[in-house]
């Protein structure tokens, strides 16, 4: 049986393939049953809706002021939908179609803040909170500079984060042809939620 030499920080020793394997095999079990997660954990989402008349912008959970919305089965906020797939992400939960159907009547209209809201329930759920965000949107109309600020403590306000812990920016689609469209591009950092303090210890009298 050939030895090899493999990453010292978790095998510390020459080791067979077996013993390799055997070892990989302890690791894991001993992070499972002592409930060991990353401390960290990083989501990404990407969302993309075509302009319609007629229909209110959403963007962020805010409505702006433009002859055109998005649109979508829901209400089409395109900012909500790519941050919602990013908090998912993170934890490896399934993807906001998966779990919101286009095709199921409920989610007809629906506030995209409710998508979000499941988002952060996994993240809660698997035993993290949301450290920060960040957001690229490319369209060519209308200018998110005058409305960045309130999308963003908007968007703050529903992840229960600080708003200087939102980043928004927004880019025209220059060269892409993507004009009939929004875009969105979102990143999510999760951090470890600490363990609650163990109750004051009982002493025996
Ligand atoms: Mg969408």
């Amino acid at each position: 049986m050939p030895r090899i030499l493999t990453d010292y920080t978790y095998f510390p020793r020459r080791v067979s393939a077996n013993d390799q394997r055997g070892t990989a095999r302890d690791l894991a079990t001993r992070l499972e049953t002592r409930n060991l997660k990353p401390e960290t954990r990083i989501g990404y989402g990407w969302d993309s809706h075509e302009f319609k008349r007629g229909i209110p912008l959403k963007i962020g959970g805010m409505t702006l002021s433009h002859p055109k919305g998005l649109g979508g089965h829901s209400d089409g906020d395109v900012l909500l939908h790519a941050l919602t797939d990013a908090l998912l992400g993170a934890v490896a939960a399934p993807d906001i179609g998966t779990l919101f159907s286009p095709s199921d009547p409920r989610w007809k209209g629906a506030d995209s803040a409710m998508f979000l809201a499941e988002g952060l329930k996994r993240v809660n759920a698997a035993g993290y909170a949301v450290v920060n965000m960040d957001s690229t949107l490319i369209l060519a109309a209308p200018k998110i500079g005058p409305h960045a600020a309130a999308i963003r403590g908007h968007v703050a306000k529903l992840l229960g984060i600080p708003s200087d812990c939102v980043g928004l920016k927004a880019k025209t689609p220059e060269g892409m042809g993507t004009d009939h469209a929004a875009i969105a591009h979102a990143v999510v950092l999760l951090q470890k939620r600490a363990r609650k303090p163990a109750g004051r210890q009982k002493v025996k009298r």
